[in-house]
């Protein structure tokens, strides 16, 4: 299962989806990682990495998706 995570800089906030949350735009535009946007990873372990690594002050799991 693939897992997102959106990094939004504005509001320094990283959120962690699961596959075929509502929340992932169907079409996104892949974006840079220092500016934010939405990122794929193959498993849960790189996503949670990237979260991790985002830098932003806060971290967190989607609540719709729980993934
Ligand atoms: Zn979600």
């Amino acid at each position: 299962m693939i897992y997102w995570v959106h990094i939004a800089r504005s509001i320094d906030r990283a959120v962690l989806h699961r596959e075929r949350c509502s929340e992932v735009p169907s079409n996104y535009t892949r974006s840079d990682f220092w500016e934010g946007g939405w990122f794929d990873y193959p498993d849960k372990e790189r996503a949670l990495v990237a979260l991790e690594q985002s830098g932003t002050t806060l971290q967190m799991k989607c609540t719709l998706c729980r993934p």
